[in-house]
């Protein structure tokens, strides 16, 4: 990840912004409001989402039996531990019973030719669209002792271990719900469901030198444009978008997360509502104690203003402005999509946590409380995204739209 060093390089900077501008004018697109199939959890499912699986499981990074403490490893771009890791990500993944698809390839580097593979499962391959959690699994290159042993532990070993823990707890809702959409026949026109979850770990995110737009960000460059490649088969022209590019309804992108006080800022307006929605997420676990032990209800909502404070929220407010001057400043793998017009949340925490790039980005940078925090809202906002709650109404299941009038707009 990069952050323009905005003094020294704000020529660069400017051109970037303008480019990216340029690039993202919002191309029409079929999901230009809130997703339909949102409404807000009950409470009594609120309870059962907070407990579907383990936080200490994948999280605690104490333990080295959990999924965290197996990825704080040195797992560079082609290092047999970054194989190890990626291998105990794809299994996690089948024993869960989801679509596996590898992206392997190899591009040239600053140190010749290497290979890379992204990882990219899919709860229901068959569901024409595909709200995206990605995030990258390699840690960055260094030549030399000792930082050659960093692991980056909020860079993005945390985002990995949340987004495994995510599909852990909502695997048997998402299954549920495909089983309702399927007894009813289908929803939005299609014969099963309109949308599912897809968790993508891109590989080559780092630059192995100076960050550059060909060192960097190699395994999203690659899927961006192995996803834009047009899908001809009539059925897939008859009944779905044409590109896998087109099939992403939101791509939420993970950084640099669980150090403590993260400051998360709204990037995109055009997916400023989904935002509001990691916010309300966090508001809701918040207030009804979930989020911090002995903080709920009134104490939680005294502390959730105060800097410095870990019970603060993570989020800056839209209305407070504070995005503009940032849009288009942070490099990262969402790039290549948003210049392909997908629509993209960014969560990272800028300022950068202090430990960045350096090997103090270890399991010493961690907050566990942090990141059992963020697990939870990314539980809680994806249910409501996806219609998941098994109390709930089944959103939209019978409504019979022709099929062609979904994608028209998304080409
Ligand atoms: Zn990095």
């Amino acid at each position: 990840m990069l952050a323009n060093r905005w003094r020294t390089r704000l020529a660069c900077l400017l051109l970037l912004s303008s480019d990216l501008a340029l690039a993202a004018r919002p191309r029409p697109h079929a999901l230009k409001r809130r997703n339909p199939s949102y409404s807000p959890l009950s409470d009594p499912s609120l309870e059962q989402l907070v407990a579907l699986s383990s936080l200490d499981d994948a999280l605690d990074y104490n333990d080295p039996k959990s999924l965290l403490a197996k990825i704080l490893v040195p797992r560079t771009v082609g290092s047999a531990n970054l194989t190890r890791v990626q291998g105990v990500v794809e299994g996690h993944f089948r024993k869960l019973g989801w679509h596996v698809e590898k992206d392997a390839f190899d591009d040239d580097t600053p140190y010749g030719r290497k290979f890379f593979t992204n990882l990219v499962f899919t709860h229901d391959p068959s569901a024409p669209r595909r709200l995206v959690l990605s995030a990258h699994l390699d840690s960055k290159y260094f030549e030399t002792h000792p930082e050659d042993q960093f692991v980056g532990a909020t860079d993005s070993a945390a985002p990995c271990a949340m987004m495994l823990d995510l599909a852990t707890a909502l695997t048997p809702w998402l299954d549920g719900r495909k089983k309702r959409v399927q007894e009813a026949g289908g929803e939005e026109g299609f014969d099963g469901q309109g949308e599912t979850l897809q968790i993508v770990f891109f590989d080559g995110e780092e630059a192995f030198k100076e960050w550059t737009h060909t060192d960097s960000i190699y395994g999203a460059r690659h899927l961006v444009e192995k996803w834009s490649e047009t899908d001809s088969s009539p059925s897939a022209i008859r009944s779905t978008p044409r590109s896998p590019l087109r099939r992403i309804s939101h791509l939420v992108l993970l950084d640099l997360l669980g150090a403590p006080n993260p400051l998360i800022r709204n990037f995109f307006p055009n997916t400023g509502w989904l935002f509001d929605e990691f916010l309300h997420s966090e508001e809701r676990l918040g207030v009804t104690g979930y989020l911090w032990d002995g903080f709920e209800g009134q104490a939680y909502t005294e502390q959730k203003g105060k800097l410095g404070v870990r019970e603060r929220s993570f989020f800056v407010p839209r209305a407070s402005g504070q995005m503009q001057g940032w849009a288009g400043q942070i490099e990262d793998d969402h790039v290549p999509f948003v210049q392909q017009g997908v629509p993209v949340v960014h969560l990272i925490s800028v300022p950068f946590p202090s430990v960045w790039h350096t090997i103090k980005d270890d399991a010493s940078a961690l907050d566990l409380p942090t990141i059992k925090a963020w697990a939870l809202i990314l539980r809680l906002t994806v249910a409501e995204y996806l219609g998941l709650d098994p109390t709930g109404r089944l959103q939209n299941a019978n409504v019979k739209r022709n099929k062609g009038e979904l994608f028209d707009e998304a080409g």
